[in-house]
Parts: structure tokens; C-alpha cells; sequence
């Protein structure tokens, strides 16, 4: 039984650089916003295998002294998203063991869906496990396989597994990526040249990774693909049969970085295209289109591009809002939202604004939002929203609440007005989504969060309610 989902991740693979720990560093520190719980770091010398996990940002834990206690020549590493409640290190990862196959560590980012019935399985023959988290269940799945290496095994265990699944393993002399047949979850490869034309090879959540550390990016790992980096070079090949994709569209609505390239598309093109069509389906009688910072931006230039209004930064969002903050003792209303956002009175004075951003959840944040601009004397407020309602939650490793909490799963178009008190309210449609993210039979995307169409059997959907509700 799992105590919670592990949601939102960012991993990072490298092999063959003198400097892995380092790069790995830079890699994730450019992934930080896939999760700001914990972080870790595992390298490989060729016999032995390091971990340095903590809790914290990137930057936090991995300090020079840290890092130079991991040598190597390859490593993998994660950072992991904060979720209420569970802040547990034992769930941090990369998770590493010693088995029958050797020492391996893996890092994983998305959801497997069976875990439950695969761990009870498991405990039954005898596994202990050390974890509530579900990726444990992938080294235990491994160590049991009759196979004798350690692709093999990982093959056995991969087929096993239902759900959303980019992986990245180490073991000593090697580095193996995975992703699940549908790719739910986003993994691309890259290499760098270095020193003498020595090449080394990269892999990572979001591109964003790559340009830190001067790779380039080749392609993506495709859904369906195990890449094995060792000795002897590197093996592309297909663990599991050809099956329809079902990309998280949910990537280039909100939690890619817009400088990435996320299932071989520029987020930044999606995300202005999403606005543009907004703008076209749901305009607005307005002097201004501002964005909700950062969240909002790419969408609002799109809008305000294609509308023909002005673009202005009427929000500012504060980037150091830190987790130890001193709170007031007396209560100060809306203290959270005003440490995060400050509205531009000079801006805002006597305007009607478009208010563009990607999603409405709960409703709580962008009614406090709504009425920060009309505080700071806006006369009208048109919220815009680049995707339809979220109106069911997701199993495939994004953090949305469980349905009870979803305004849009409960209330119509209008009551959410209502209840965020806004002027206008305006969802893009779904036909429009698909369009602006260029759905097409190679890259088939999951709608699931606004349709709850499921792309794949959720044989235990109380349990992972349940979960949910945990989280
Ligand atoms: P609320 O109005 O309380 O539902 O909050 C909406 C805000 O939450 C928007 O600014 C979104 O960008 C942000 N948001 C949407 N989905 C997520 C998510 N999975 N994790 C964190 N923030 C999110």
C-alpha cells in the first residue's frame, strides 16, 4: 500500500565525463522547477556506486565539499516535487540498492499505476521494503527476475509495469534510460564533446538541462525505448510493443520550462499558440492583457498578439519567496499570495484587464488574484485560462487534487466567475488545445486532467483515490 503519490520529478543520466557529479549538478539545477522537495545524486567509478540525497533545492545540498565525494564518470540524479504532508527522506531519490544483478540506483519520474498490487506480490515472496514510494518496487521487480543481466532484468521488470515511467538507472560500468510505451512523461537524449573530441552522453526530463551544460539534444527516448550506455557503446532498443502515445499535455500547458523542447516541440511556441486561441475563441472588451507571472506569460503574449491589446507586466511576482519565511503574528489577509504577487497600481488604475493564466484548480489563488488587481483599481477584471477546466485528477505524476477539490469538476463556467469574482470567464476549448500543442498520430497527447478519459486501465482506481487523497 502507498501512502502517497511522489508526483511531479525532474532526472538526469550522464556517461563518460571525468566532471559527471558536477554536470549533474548544473543538470538538475536547471530542472529545479520539476521539484523542490529533495534532490540526489548518484555516480558510478566503475566499481563503486556514491549517493548524496537531502532534502532541500539543488543548490542547497550540493555544495563543492558535497560534490567531491562523489567521483565518477557517470551519474544520475532527481529532484523531487513538495507535496503537503509526506516530506519524508526515506522517499528522496535516487533510490540505490546491492542485489543479485549488482549495485544499481535509479531515479524516476511519473507514476506507476499497479505499484500497489506489484508491492503486495512482492512482499508475499518475501521483498522488505525500506519505502512508501513506488519506484522501490522497479529494483525489487529487477532483483527477483530470473534474468541474468542487468537489461534483461530490467526489461522483465519494465513490462511488468503499468503507468507513466521515465527512468534513468546506473549501475556500475553503465548508464540505462527507460520510458513507458505511451511516454506519458517527457525524457531526451543528448551528447557533449569535450576535451580532445571525447563524447559524452546526456539524458534529461526537459532540454532546458542540456543547454546549461553545453550538450546538445539529439532526441527523445522514444516511448517504448530502453537505451543502454556501457563499455561497449550504445544500444538503442524497444523492450515493449508499439502502442498509441498519450504525451501529458500538461507539460506544455504549465510545467515544462518554456525554453524547452518537450516531445520534440518548442513549449514556448506551444504556450503562445494557446493564447492566440484563447484570444480568438474568448475575446475581451479590454485595455490590457497581463499575464499571472510566471505561469501566465507565454499564453498573455500570445493573447495580447493576436487581440491587437498591449502586453504589460501588472503583476510582479517575487522569484525569492523562500520556505522559511517569517510569518506575521497577526493575521495579515491574503499574506501567502501578496509575498508571492504585487499588482502595478500604475498600470492597473482605471484599466479593464485581461487576466491570462494556465489553470484554475482549487479557485482560491485566482480569487485572491482577481481581487488584487481590482484592489490595486482596476475597473474590470476578464480572466482568461489556457486550457479547459481540470476536471479530474491525474494518476500519471502530476500533483491535482482529488475531484472533490476541483472547482471545475463541480461547478459550472459561470459559478467559477462567480466564486473567483471576475467580470468575464473564459476556458480554452479543448478542439483548441489539441490544436495548439499539434496533436497528430505520432504525437498523441493525454487529456485525461480535462476530459477524464483515462488512456490506460486503472484496475485499483479506489487505491489510487485513496493515495490521492493522501498526498
Ligand atoms: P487556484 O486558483 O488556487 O486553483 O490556483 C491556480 C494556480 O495554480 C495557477 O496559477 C496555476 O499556474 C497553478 N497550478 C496549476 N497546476 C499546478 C500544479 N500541478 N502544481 C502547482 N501549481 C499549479
Amino acid at each position: 500500500m502507498f501512502d502517497k503519490f511522489h508526483e511531479e520529478c525532474g532526472v538526469f543520466a550522464i556517461y563518460g565525463h571525468p566532471e559527471a557529479a558536477k554536470l549533474t549538478y548544473l543538470g538538475l539545477y536547471a530542472l529545479q522547477h520539476r521539484g523542490q522537495e529533495s534532490a540526489g545524486i548518484c555516480t558510478s567509478d566503475g566499481t563503486e556506486v556514491h549517493c548524496v540525497k537531502s532534502m532541500g533545492h539543488v543548490a542547497e545540498i550540493f555544495t563543492p565539499l558535497v560534490i567531491d565525494t562523489l567521483p565518477g564518470e557517470q551519474a544520475i540524479g532527481h529532484t523531487r516535487y513538495s507535496t503537503a504532508g509526506d516530506t519524508a527522506l526515506l522517499n528522496a531519490q535516487p533510490f540505490s540498492v546491492a542485489c543479485n544483478k549488482g549495485r544499481i540506483a535509479v531515479a524516476h519520474n511519473g507514476n506507476i499505476t499497479n505499484a500497489s498490487e506489484l508491492r503486495r506480490d512482492l512482499e508475499r515472496q518475501g521483498s522488505i521494503f525500506q519505502s512508501n514510494s513506488d519506484t522501490e518496487v522497479i529494483l525489487h521487480l529487477v532483483a527477483h527476475s530470473r534474468e541474468r543481466t542487468l537489461s534483461g532484468a530490467l526489461r522483465d521488470a519494465l513490462l511488468q509495469l503499468d503507468g507513466a515511467f521515465s527512468l534513468v538507472f546506473l549501475a556500475e560500468d553503465r548508464v540505462i534510460v527507460a520510458r513507458d510505451p505511451r511516454g506519458f512523461r517527457p525524457l531526451a537524449a543528448g551528447q557533449m564533446e569535450f576535451s580532445g573530441g571525447r563524447i559524452a552522453h546526456v539524458f534529461a526530463s526537459e532540454t532546458c538541462a542540456f543547454d546549461l551544460i553545453g550538450a546538445v539534444y539529439l532526441n527523445e527516448v522514444e516511448p517504448g525505448e530502453m537505451i543502454i550506455v556501457g563499455p561497449e557503446g550504445v544500444t538503442r532498443e524497444r523492450y515493449a510493443p508499439e502502442q498509441s502515445r498519450a504525451q501529458c499535455v500538461f507539460e506544455h500547458v504549465y510545467f515544462s520550462r518554456p525554453d524547452s523542447i518537450v516531445f520534440e516541440r518548442s513549449v514556448q511556441q506551444s504556450r503562445e499558440m494557446l493564447g492566440r486561441l484563447l484570444a480568438r475563441e474568448a475575446p475581451a472588451d479590454a485595455d490590457l492583457v497581463v499575464p499571472v507571472p510566471d505561469s501566465g506569460v507565454a499564453a498573455a503574449i500570445g493573447f495580447a498578439a493576436e487581440s491587437g491589446l498591449p502586453f504589460r507586466h501588472g503583476l510582479i511576482r517575487n522569484h525569492y519567496v523562500g520556505r522559511t519565511f517569517i510569518e506575521p503574528s497577526q493575521v495579515i489577509r491574503d499574506f501567502g499570495v501578496k509575498l508571492k504577487l504585487n499588482p502595478v497600481r500604475h498600470l492597473l488604475e482605471g484599466k479593464r484587464v485581461v487576466l491570462v493564466d494556465d489553470s484554475i484548480v482549487r479557485g482560491t489563488t485566482s480569487r485572491k488574484i482577481v481581487r488584487m488587481v481590482r484592489q490595486a483599481g482596476a475597473r474590470e477584471v476578464h480572466l482568461r485560462i489556457s486550457c479547459p477546466p481540470t476536471v479530474s485528477p491525474c494518476f500519471y505524476g502530476v500533483d491535482t487534487p482529488t475531484k472533490n477539490e476541483l472547482i471545475g469538476a463541480n461547478n459550472t463556467v459561470e459559478e467559477i466567475r462567480r466564486f473567483v469574482e471576475a467580470d468575464s470567464l473564459a476556458y480554452l476549448s479543448l478542439a483548441s488545445l489539441r490544436k495548439a500543442v499539434s496533436d497528430d498520430r505520432r504525437h498523441e497527447y493525454c487529456y485525461a486532467c480535462y476530459t477524464g478519459d483515462y488512456p490506460t486501465e486503472l484496475v485499483n482506481i479506489e487505491e489510487l483515490m485513496a493515495a490521492k487523497k493522501r498526498g
